[in-house]
Protein backbone atom coordinates (compact mmCIF):
# COMPACT_ATOMS: atom_id res chain seq x y z
CA UNK A 1 0.00 0.00 0.00
CA UNK A 2 2.91 2.52 1.13
CA UNK A 3 4.65 1.46 -2.26
CA UNK A 4 1.88 2.05 -4.60
CA UNK A 5 1.41 5.88 -2.69
CA UNK A 6 4.79 6.22 -3.14
CA UNK A 7 4.67 5.24 -6.78
CA UNK A 8 1.84 7.47 -7.88
CA UNK A 9 3.50 10.68 -6.50
CA UNK A 10 7.37 10.11 -6.90
CA UNK A 11 7.64 11.89 -10.23
CA UNK A 12 11.11 12.65 -12.32
CA UNK A 13 11.56 16.51 -12.91
CA UNK A 14 12.04 16.45 -16.79
CA UNK A 15 14.53 19.19 -16.78
CA UNK A 16 17.14 17.45 -14.31
CA UNK A 17 15.66 14.18 -14.20
CA UNK A 18 15.68 14.17 -10.38
CA UNK A 19 12.87 11.70 -8.50
CA UNK A 20 10.73 14.55 -6.73
CA UNK A 21 7.91 14.05 -4.37
CA UNK A 22 6.53 17.07 -5.78
CA UNK A 23 6.25 18.60 -9.47
CA UNK A 24 5.63 22.54 -10.40
CA UNK A 25 4.19 23.22 -13.84
CA UNK A 26 6.51 25.74 -15.33
CA UNK A 27 6.84 27.86 -18.93
CA UNK A 28 10.31 27.30 -19.88
CA UNK A 29 11.30 29.24 -23.42
CA UNK A 30 7.47 28.07 -24.51
CA UNK A 31 7.54 25.03 -22.87
CA UNK A 32 4.86 23.70 -20.35
CA UNK A 33 7.40 21.31 -18.35
CA UNK A 34 6.91 19.47 -14.70
CA UNK A 35 9.95 20.01 -13.16
CA UNK A 36 11.29 20.07 -9.42
CA UNK A 37 10.98 22.89 -7.55
CA UNK A 38 14.95 24.15 -7.96
CA UNK A 39 14.36 23.72 -12.06
CA UNK A 40 11.28 25.84 -11.40
CA UNK A 41 13.12 28.90 -11.22
CA UNK A 42 14.14 29.00 -14.28
CA UNK A 43 10.64 28.91 -16.20
CA UNK A 44 7.65 30.98 -15.22
CA UNK A 45 4.91 29.48 -13.24
CA UNK A 46 2.62 27.96 -15.46
CA UNK A 47 -0.63 28.98 -13.39
CA UNK A 48 0.64 32.62 -13.13
CA UNK A 49 0.17 32.81 -16.91
CA UNK A 50 2.40 34.72 -19.04
CA UNK A 51 5.67 35.49 -17.82
CA UNK A 52 7.28 38.33 -16.11
CA UNK A 53 8.04 40.81 -19.02
CA UNK A 54 9.00 43.90 -17.43
CA UNK A 55 9.57 43.49 -13.76
CA UNK A 56 8.88 46.77 -11.27
CA UNK A 57 11.72 45.88 -9.37
CA UNK A 58 14.06 48.92 -10.81
CA UNK A 59 11.20 50.95 -10.17
CA UNK A 60 10.83 50.01 -6.85
CA UNK A 61 14.57 50.11 -5.77
CA UNK A 62 14.69 53.85 -7.01
CA UNK A 63 11.79 54.96 -4.92
CA UNK A 64 13.79 53.42 -2.13
CA UNK A 65 16.66 55.33 -2.97
CA UNK A 66 14.85 58.49 -3.09
CA UNK A 67 13.37 58.08 0.12
CA UNK A 68 16.93 57.19 1.88
CA UNK A 69 18.30 60.40 0.40
CA UNK A 70 15.67 62.48 1.48
CA UNK A 71 15.91 60.51 5.31
CA UNK A 72 19.76 61.60 5.01
CA UNK A 73 18.63 65.34 4.27
CA UNK A 74 16.29 65.72 7.07
CA UNK A 75 19.48 64.20 9.33
CA UNK A 76 21.45 66.28 8.40
CA UNK A 77 19.50 69.52 8.66
CA UNK A 78 17.55 67.58 11.77
CA UNK A 79 18.95 70.83 13.79
CA UNK A 80 15.91 72.35 12.14
CA UNK A 81 17.71 75.42 10.92
CA UNK A 82 19.40 76.55 14.36
CA UNK A 83 22.78 78.44 14.24
CA UNK A 84 25.72 76.57 13.70
CA UNK A 85 29.28 77.04 15.18
CA UNK A 86 31.50 78.25 12.04
CA UNK A 87 33.92 74.83 10.87
CA UNK A 88 36.91 77.41 11.51
CA UNK A 89 36.20 78.87 15.01
CA UNK A 90 39.87 77.94 16.11
CA UNK A 91 41.59 80.00 13.77
CA UNK A 92 39.07 83.03 14.61
CA UNK A 93 39.49 82.96 17.74
CA UNK A 94 43.26 82.33 17.85
CA UNK A 95 43.58 85.36 15.17
CA UNK A 96 41.10 88.10 16.89
CA UNK A 97 42.92 87.05 20.45
CA UNK A 98 46.22 88.00 18.71
CA UNK A 99 44.95 91.09 16.87
CA UNK A 100 43.73 92.20 20.17
CA UNK A 101 46.80 91.78 21.81
CA UNK A 102 46.23 89.13 24.50
CA UNK A 103 48.01 85.80 25.40
CA UNK A 104 45.60 82.65 25.93
CA UNK A 105 45.92 83.56 29.73
CA UNK A 106 44.65 87.23 29.20
CA UNK A 107 41.46 86.07 27.36
CA UNK A 108 41.49 83.49 30.15
CA UNK A 109 40.63 85.71 32.77
CA UNK A 110 38.46 87.76 30.92
CA UNK A 111 36.48 84.85 30.04
CA UNK A 112 36.67 83.58 33.56
CA UNK A 113 38.08 80.42 32.19
CA UNK A 114 40.76 78.62 32.52
CA UNK A 115 43.67 78.97 29.96
CA UNK A 116 43.59 75.30 28.69
CA UNK A 117 40.35 75.88 27.99
CA UNK A 118 41.06 78.65 25.44
CA UNK A 119 44.05 76.72 24.23
CA UNK A 120 42.10 73.74 23.62
CA UNK A 121 39.05 76.01 21.56
CA UNK A 122 41.86 77.61 19.77
CA UNK A 123 43.71 74.38 18.51
CA UNK A 124 40.17 73.09 18.02
CA UNK A 125 40.17 70.10 20.00
CA UNK A 126 37.26 71.55 21.73
CA UNK A 127 34.12 72.79 20.81
CA UNK A 128 33.22 75.44 22.80
CA UNK A 129 29.79 75.33 24.44
CA UNK A 130 26.73 77.92 24.03
CA UNK A 131 27.69 79.85 27.05
CA UNK A 132 31.59 80.09 26.06
CA UNK A 133 30.35 80.75 22.57
CA UNK A 134 28.96 84.37 23.58
CA UNK A 135 31.62 84.99 25.68
CA UNK A 136 34.12 84.66 23.07
CA UNK A 137 31.95 86.61 20.42
CA UNK A 138 31.75 89.47 23.10
CA UNK A 139 35.00 89.48 24.11
CA UNK A 140 37.12 89.42 20.79
CA UNK A 141 33.86 91.06 18.68
CA UNK A 142 33.60 88.20 16.29
CA UNK A 143 31.16 85.96 15.04
CA UNK A 144 31.33 81.88 15.99
CA UNK A 145 27.99 81.01 14.58
CA UNK A 146 26.21 80.96 11.55
CA UNK A 147 22.78 79.99 9.87
CA UNK A 148 22.72 77.20 7.72
CA UNK A 149 22.81 78.25 3.77
CA UNK A 150 19.04 79.23 2.52
CA UNK A 151 19.23 76.44 -0.06
CA UNK A 152 18.90 74.27 3.23
CA UNK A 153 15.93 75.46 3.99
CA UNK A 154 14.24 74.65 0.67
CA UNK A 155 15.32 71.65 0.56
CA UNK A 156 14.39 70.34 3.57
CA UNK A 157 11.09 71.95 2.97
CA UNK A 158 10.64 69.67 -0.21
CA UNK A 159 12.19 66.76 1.26
CA UNK A 160 9.77 66.74 4.46
CA UNK A 161 6.88 65.16 2.73
CA UNK A 162 5.32 63.81 6.12
CA UNK A 163 4.00 67.00 6.59
CA UNK A 164 3.01 67.90 3.43
CA UNK A 165 -0.98 68.43 2.89
CA UNK A 166 -2.41 66.66 -0.28
CA UNK A 167 -3.34 69.95 -1.54
CA UNK A 168 0.58 70.98 -0.86
CA UNK A 169 1.14 67.89 -2.95
CA UNK A 170 -1.07 69.01 -6.03
CA UNK A 171 0.67 72.32 -5.91
CA UNK A 172 4.15 71.27 -6.43
CA UNK A 173 2.63 68.97 -9.23
CA UNK A 174 1.20 72.13 -11.09
CA UNK A 175 4.71 74.10 -10.71
ZN1 LIG B 1 14.94 19.68 -11.79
Amino acid sequence: MLTLFRSVFFMVCELCGKDVTFCKKVMIEGVLLEVCTECAKFGTEADKGRPNLASPQPVIEQRLERREKRQKQRDVYSDGGQEVLVDDYAALVRNARSRAGMTQKELASKLNEKQTIVSKVESGTIRPDEKLVRKLQKELGIVLKESPPPEVDVKSTSSGFGSLTLADLVKMKEK
